[in-house]
């Protein structure tokens, strides 16, 4: 699943199929947003990563259907990353 940044549409595919060179590469993969959401080891680095992407996960949501679904993982992604920060594992 797809947010290209050219025409600012949602693909099931892993790319643009409508814009010239498939997007040229100008975009982002629904695995991409969640994996450097995984990554985040700070608070700071949720909120970055979250506000980076706002406008990718509203297009998202925009587009209904099994789009906005990955939309609420995305934000429950988020909101777990946050959570998981402010409760540490203790060893
Ligand atoms: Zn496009």
């Amino acid at each position: 699943m797809f947010i290209c940044e050219v025409c600012g549409k949602v693909f099931a595919d892993d790319d643009c199929p409508t814009c010239p060179d498939r997007g040229n590469g100008k975009g982002v993969t629904v695995e991409r947003i969640k994996n450097n959401l995984r990554s985040c080891g700070t608070m700071g680095d949720v909120n970055t990563t979250a506000m980076h992407y706002r406008h990718h996960v509203q297009a998202l949501d925009l587009a209904g259907g099994k789009f906005r679904t990955e939309a609420i993982i995305i934000r429950n992604l988020a909101a777990y990353m946050r959570w998981k920060i402010l409760n540490p594992v203790r060893e």
